[in-house]
């Protein structure tokens, strides 16, 4: 093994100009964020990542080195949580990329960085495999969160990197990466209380999502700010004059919401962008900390609302009240000149930076706390407790809840889509199915854990990641009895066990009625016992209950009433699950499209294809789950999509083609030429002649000899599609060819 000594000697030397500048500017941050800063571990660090990374370049063409860089950066940045932070950020993807293992990292770097190290080359791992679904990222990403709080950290730098510098993906991964962001980043650097990282995140996301969207408020922004300034100044100028005579030291600005925020507001309220940053907002940042601060604060106050009238509903005290995240403002809205609402928070400069930059700047302000204390335990709890308890204000007594009940009488399990479910030991795949919900419980007829089959038995343990494997034919069996350890998993058997029972016996005494009909039997409620009685059955519930579920033949029941006269015989009418039966048989062989959806082919949920772009097999394509349960299939570049994948991710199922037959997908061309003669036949001739595509309407406009024609039609497959479109581009006069997106309207 070359000795780390070695490789640093080697490296100190090569180190280009401009990354030599940016690890200085590096440690310039460290020293000005950070409690204490090893300089000789960030050195070695830089130097051995600089050596493992060199000669490798990532996608934008940069030499690789530059995003470690820039992760540590971020880290020192913006979350300023320690100097070993740091150190991994420069080393985080050195396990991953390179040929250096971890136990170098160990040997080289101590047992720490291992740990963080490898929990982020875990996370990183699944990351880049595709194959993989968002769930089981996020359960990973929790697991490693567990082992070390770095290794969160420094992910959300990685991430926030990646999305700065997301230009040189193409457009299916960069729609992926960015609502994963909005979807799980954004929100955990949220409940980090990494205000800074979470809006920056939200927003570069926002801008590839929805990029018009996008665009259009932050030209409506730039168009208008200079009045806003304008306003902001007139606010402004009495409230610092007041607070310098005062004797105050503080800053005053106004604040600008993210556009994400800014566009959630707009959708919400459904009102334009200029009725919607009409709330301004000033924040003032005091230098005075610990109780003076807070009394200030208390002051500022009551300066502001003697200029400016309070609006007093809407006055909240997080100082007193802080939120669980460790965020801490007073926040009133006024009204200021000309009777415009604005927004006013005010701060110390404490509560400022645990504002911005989160918890881990919380522990600087305790430098007592090291990291075996039971601050960082209350930390790692307080964040498990918030990703399975989105209430905010649970969190305390939550808390001290979960500290008695961990590893004891509770185990911690995930959904395939990550959600982590609390269930008590010994719990099995069936009370996991009915705490998802009670339909996933009644239909439940396997499982899997963390990917394997096992029998619905099993008892899980905590961390693993259950799958449960419905089929709408399959019902609880009164087996589940002997192993559910769940009240709601039992109670629900049970009553379904009660159900059933009471549902059948009313299906014999149904047969039956029919039965004695065609047999012309009459029989009473005591010949009837007595009958019981002599086919050995405890009470007459007993026997309609077999009568029901088929396992008395109703011939023998007339046998028995007729005291031994042979009932004529009669054809057996089909039983009604026989019908059902070859139904779901006929069903199953229509040949419904083939859609493989979360991997699997089910035959047993309903499939429609999104009108507003209308996929064809070989699209990018995702599934999303109706309130009634049936799925619409979008191309991941529907213009629906990044809504849909960014506000109701726990609808999204994957979808994948699967072998087709003979399905016809309906699309449209959109076809631009020289409007001349036989434009029209030559077009559709080859379309319908050569290729054999049917035709489902044509429209077509012609102005100062352009011709502009959209044809639908129905094709079998992206290939198809693709086929068509180069022999039609072939036809003479033909500019241009392309696949129109909305057909639903044209047709
Ligand atoms: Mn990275």
């Amino acid at each position: 093994m070359i000795k780390a000594s070695e490789i640093i000697a080697n490296t100190e030397h090569l180190v280009e100009p401009r990354f030599e500048e940016q690890y200085q500017a590096l440690i310039e941050t460290c020293k000005r964020t950070l409690p204490s800063v090893d300089e000789e571990l960030l050195r070695r660090a830089f130097l051995f990542s600089y050596h493992a990374h060199k000669d490798v370049q990532r996608k934008s063409g940069e030499a690789y080195i530059s995003h470690p860089l820039a992760v540590a950066q971020i880290v020192a940045e913006n979350i300023s949580f320690d100097d070993v932070s740091v150190a991994a950020a420069l080393l985080h993807d050195v396990v991953e990329d390179t040929h250096y293992s971890l136990e170098e990292i160990r040997a080289w770097f101590g047992s720490t960085l291992e740990t963080v190290i490898d929990g982020l080359t875990k996370i990183g791992g699944i990351f880049s495999s595709r194959e993989l679904g968002q769930a089981e990222n996020v359960r990973k990403l929790m697991l490693s969160m567990a082992s070390d709080i770095r290794v969160i950290l420094v992910k959300f730098a990685d991430r926030l990197h990646n999305m700065r510098t997301l230009k040189s993906l193409d457009l299916p991964r960069r729609l992926k990466i960015a609502s994963e962001t909005l979807d799980l980043f954004a929100p955990l650097a949220h409940r980090f209380g990494l205000f800074a990282i979470k809006s920056e995140l939200e927003d570069l996301a926002t801008s590839i999502l929805h990029a018009d969207e996008y665009d259009a408020v932050v030209r409506g922004l730039q168009e208008t700010s200079e009045e806003r300034e304008a306003f902001i100044n007139s606010f402004i100028g009495p409230v610092r004059e007041r607070l310098q005579q005062d004797g105050f030291d503080f800053e005053i600005y106004g604040r600008s919401k993210n556009v994400y925020s800014i566009l959630r507001k707009m959708k919400m309220q459904d009102k334009p962008l200029d009725e919607i940053y009409d709330v301004f907002a000033i924040r003032i940042v005091l230098s005075a900390d610990g109780s003076r601060g807070k009394e200030d604060c208390w002051r500022v106050y009551s300066i502001i609302t003697d200029l400016y009238k309070p609006l007093p509903e809407r006055f909240r005290d997080f100082i007193s009240v802080p939120k669980s995240n460790g965020y801490q403002s007073l926040h009133t809205t006024v009204l200021g000149p000309r009777g415009r609402r604005v927004e006013v928070q005010i701060r110390t400069q404490q509560m400022h930076q645990i504002a911005e930059r989160g918890f881990a700047a919380h522990w600087r302000y305790k430098e007592q706390v090291t990291q075996s204390d039971g601050k960082l335990d209350d930390f790692l709890t307080w964040v498990r407790d918030l990703l399975e308890n989105p209430r905010p204000e649970a969190a305390t007594e939550f808390v001290k809840e979960f500290r008695l009940n961990l590893y004891h009488e509770e185990i911690y399990v995930f959904t395939p889509r990550g959600e982590l479910l609390t269930l008590p030991n010994n719990a099995t795949p069936v009370d996991f199915a009915f705490q998802v919900h009670s339909e996933v419980g009644f239909h439940c007829i396997g499982a899997k854990v963390n990917g394997r089959m096992v029998p619905l038995s099993h008892r899980l343990t905590s961390g693993d990641q259950v799958e449960i494997i419905t089929s709408k034919k399959q019902t609880p069996n009164p087996d589940w009895m002997n192993f559910v350890v769940t009240h709601k998993a039992r109670s629900r058997v049970r009553h379904w066990i009660n159900e059933k029972r009471r549902k059948t016996i009313e299906l014999g005494q149904d047969v039956w009625r029919k039965r004695a009909r065609r047999s012309r039997v009459e029989a009473d409620d005591r010949a009837l016992q007595r009958a019981a009685r002599d086919l050995k059955f405890p009470n007459t519930q007993q026997m309609f209950y077999e009568l029901g579920s088929g396992l008395l033949d109703p011939r023998e029941l007339v046998k028995v009433l007729k005291e031994g006269v042979d009932a004529p015989q009669e054809s057996d009418e089909p039983r009604w699950q026989d019908h059902f039966e070859s139904f779901l048989q006929s069903a199953h062989e229509t040949g419904r499209p083939g859609l493989l959806i979360d991997g699997e082919l089910h035959t047993d949920i309903t499939t429609k294809y999104a009108t507003c772009c209308n996929p064809i097999p070989g699209d990018d394509v995702f599934g999303f789950v109706s309130k009634t349960g049936a799925i619409s299939i979008h191309r991941f570049t529907c213009r629906n999509a990044t809504h849909l994948l960014s506000t109701n991710a726990d609808r999204i199922v994957q979808v994948e083609w699967s072998r087709q037959k003979d399905v016809q997908f309906v699309t449209a061309l959109r076809i631009i030429g020289e409007d001349r003669v036989g434009m029209m036949a030559d077009i559709t001739t080859v379309i319908s002649k050569n290729l054999k595509t049917n035709i489902r309407s044509i429209t077509v406009d012609s102005e100062d000899g352009i011709f502009e024609g959209t044809i639908v039609l129905f094709v079998s497959d992206l290939d198809h599609l693709h086929r068509l479109i180069s022999r039609v581009k072939r036809i003479g006069g033909v500019h241009g060819v392309f696949r129109f997106e909305e057909v639903g309207d044209e047709a």
